[in-house]
């Protein structure tokens, strides 16, 4: 699952660059569907229409019978819940100190990912009191952080036993509380960005990282030259080489 803070921009991204590389068709379709309900003012008929369209310019291999239940569902989800549209959230000075004081770096981008973790679910509901209920898995890969299911669920009884995190058990999933947001204090540093969240706080601390110049993504930075991330490098490669490719052969054919 890939956090969106900005679903209304997100889908405009997509629609505008045909060369974008949807991961889960199937997650950004139940997405475009309350896209044009909430923006675009669509309902049922209308709804199914554009996505049956989206997948005919952009899906190659599509069935269309493979999918009608599938866009009636989405069509008649899609008003339930409107569009997230978050620029960033704001972390303040204590918070950051608060963090700072681990003095253990894995520790610190966990505690990080967490608090921004809370600070977005407050943003989406203002009854959501700081608590978090991304899967494990989910926030250790948003910390940037590899490590074992028993290593996992270790740090994170340390933050407990330390008082910044408090668990509640539900039926089927684990939910834990942030304990040590100040927004009262400060404003110190704006996250827009949750894909590497442990990175975010790495650059923070002054290690040096750079934003890909093609999707933004945080990456080390370990040349001077360095511009783009691996999977960005790969296609700008692919790309340069095409054009390499057709100059080569148009020289060739003036002969
Ligand atoms: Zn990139």
């Amino acid at each position: 699952m890939k956090i969106i803070l900005n679903e209304r921009n997100y889908v405009t991204e997509i629609l505008s660059d045909k060369s974008s590389e949807i991961k889960k068709i199937s997650s950004f379709l139940r997405l475009y569907a309350r896209y044009l309900y909430h923006e675009k003012g669509l309902r049922k008929t209308g709804i199914k229409k554009e996505l049956d369209a989206f997948m005919r310019n952009r899906q190659p291999g599509y069935r269309p019978a493979d999918w009608q239940d599938t866009f009636e569902r989405y069509a008649a989800g899609a008003g339930k819940y409107p569009l997230c549209n978050c620029d960033g959230i704001r972390v303040t000075k204590k918070e950051l100190d608060t963090i700072q004081q681990l003095q253990n770096k894995v520790l610190e981008r966990l505690a990080f990912t967490l608090l921004c973790l809370a600070k977005f679910g407050n943003f989406k509901n203002p009854e959501n009191h700081n608590w978090v209920t991304c899967s494990n898995s989910e926030i250790y890969s948003m910390a940037c952080i590899t490590a074992s299911a028993f290593e996992k669920d270790r740090k994170l009884s340390v933050l407990k036993d330390l008082g910044l995190i408090a668990y509640a058990k539900k039926v089927n999933s684990l939910s834990l509380q942030v304990l040590f947001l100040e927004e009262e204090s400060a404003p110190a540093l704006w996250i827009s960005d949750f894909r590497k969240l442990g990175y975010e706080w790495n650059l923070y601390k002054g290690e040096p990282y750079i934003r890909c110049a093609s999707c933004g993504i945080l990456v080390k930075r370990d040349s001077n030259r360095k511009k783009y991330c691996k999977d960005c490098a790969k296609i700008s490669t692919a790309h340069s080489k095409f054009l390499w490719d057709m100059e080569h052969r148009n020289a060739k054919s003036e002969f």
